[in-house]
């Protein structure tokens, strides 16, 4: 840990001391257990590589001022993976042994945990995947939930600043009765094409429309979309976006500055109206959208000052970080303290 350059981090991987694990066998899940290695070993017939039973998470733990440190709605994610679970027929596992798990791999790794200053976090990455040998297709019957740390840099190493992002007709995400709203790895598979387009011509993401009229905005990469306009915060709703918890808490947040909060089917011309766009998710908090081009309908939605974050978002993003790092009073008791 000596030598790690907090400010110099990625979103990326770095191996910290252990990860913990619990096998479902037999229809129950063993005892925690804690490891060095951050190898694991799979039957090469597993469910989890041929059928795509797999689920993750993400969510992070914040070194306060108070030398505290703060693992930020971690009830929600372990709700969000049972839903998952269930999205995939996979075995679900208890809130309370994701809770145990998550705050182990946090409490045995205390040294990755970046100083308040850095602006950094770590990491928790929770993994849900079948392991057992199937060649016929049918939901498993042994899993694997490990739990990894590892620190990462603030999103914006050069401060807050807006991207733009591309809408692509001929991708989908996610079907309306699929898998959207699910967090397993075969979402992002099917995003991957469509996101290295958008990168090649030097945007941030894809903005996926509805699969089904391409009338509507859906997911914003991966990452939910959120527009303002007249002292308002809007969010597409729909069947096919993933639950986001961060746009969950930017919405009350919303509401606690004297905003409302319209959540709802977001035609693609309404983009015309934002005074603001951002794209929200653990990873980044808020990724503001500088610019939204159509290139297929010649169009391009600009906002505000494509080089400057707007104002809501800022205040937005400001607020959600200050009760991560335990600046802000945790009034919606969104924040878990470790006992170390
Ligand atoms: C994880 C994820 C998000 C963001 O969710 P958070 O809980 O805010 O991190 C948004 N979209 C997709 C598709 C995701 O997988």
């Amino acid at each position: 840990m000596e030598n790690i350059n907090w400010s110099e981090l990625t979103f990326g991987y770095m191996k910290t001391d252990y990860n913990v694990r619990t096998y479902y066998k037999d229809g129950k899940w063993s005892d925690l257990e804690v490891t060095d290695s951050d190898q694991i070993t799979l039957h090469m017939a597993s469910t989890g590589l041929h059928y795509g039973q797999e689920a993750f998470e993400g969510l992070k733990a914040f070194r306060g001022k108070d030398g505290k440190i703060r693992i930020f709605r971690m009830r929600e994610n372990a709700l969000r993976m049972q839903a998952s679970c269930r999205g995939i027929m996979m075995a679900e596992l208890p809130v309370e042994t994701f809770e145990e798990a998550v705050i182990e791999a946090v409490k045995r790794n205390l040294r990755f945990v970046p100083p308040y200053e850095s602006g950094a976090s770590l990491y928790i990455r929770p993994l849900l995947i079948g392991t057992s040998p199937q060649v016929g297709v049918k939901p498993g019957n042994e899993y694997l939930f490990v739990v990894f740390t590892t620190p990462v840099g603030p999103y914006f190493k050069s401060g807050f600043k807006p991207a733009p992002y591309l809408i692509l007709r001929n991708f989908d995400r996610a079907a309306p009765h699929g898998t959207g709203t699910v967090k397993v790895g075969g979402n992002y598979a099917a995003g991957l094409h469509a996101g290295e387009i958008a990168h090649d011509k030097g945007y941030s993401a894809v903005l996926f429309l509805d699969a089904k009229e391409k009338k509507y905005i859906d997911e914003c990469g991966p990452a939910n979309f959120f527009g303002i306009k007249n002292n308002t915060y809007i969010t597409p709703e729909s069947s096919s976006i993933l639950p986001s918890i961060t746009n969950k808490s930017l919405m009350v947040l919303a509401e606690e500055l004297g905003m409302k909060v319209e959540r709802r089917p977001v035609p693609v011309e309404e983009l015309e109206t934002f005074e603001e766009a951002g794209a929200c998710g653990t990873a980044a908090v808020i990724s503001p959208v500088s610019r939204i081009d159509d290139l297929e309908k010649n169009k391009s939605y600009v906002f505000g000052n494509e080089s400057e974050p707007g104002a809501v978002s800022v205040k937005l993003y400001n607020k959600l970080r200050a009760i991560q790092y335990g600046d802000e009073e945790d009034k919606y008791g969104w924040v878990t303290v470790l006992e170390v």
